[in-house]
């Protein structure tokens, strides 16, 4: 759990099919955009990471992806290792 303290959340809007699950279960870190159709993120550091979790989970098109904020400015892909371990 430790690497979603300092998390970001990528969300690749070209795979987005608009299904809305990310801002149904998490409606703090996503909403959908002005024209309805692709889900953006809003804020990814107020939303529970239990919540943010869910949401990627959920993702029919796998198109959100969490990452650690490295102190050197650098990032790791954390979220789908730590759903294994
Ligand atoms: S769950 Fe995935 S496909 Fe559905 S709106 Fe959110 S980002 Fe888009």
């Amino acid at each position: 759990m430790g690497c979603l303290l300092n998390r970001e959340i990528d969300l690749d809007r070209f795979r987005c099919r608009g299904c809305g699950a990310c801002v149904e279960v998490c409606p703090d870190a996503f909403c959908m955009d002005e024209d309805g159709e692709k889900a953006k993120v809003i804020d990814s550091a107020k939303a529970p990471d239990e919540a943010v979790q869910l949401a990627v989970a959920m993702c029919p098109t796998q198109c959100i992806e969490l990452h650690k904020r490295e102190e050197r400015g650098g990032r790791d892909l954390c979220s789908r290792m730590e759903k294994k371990g």
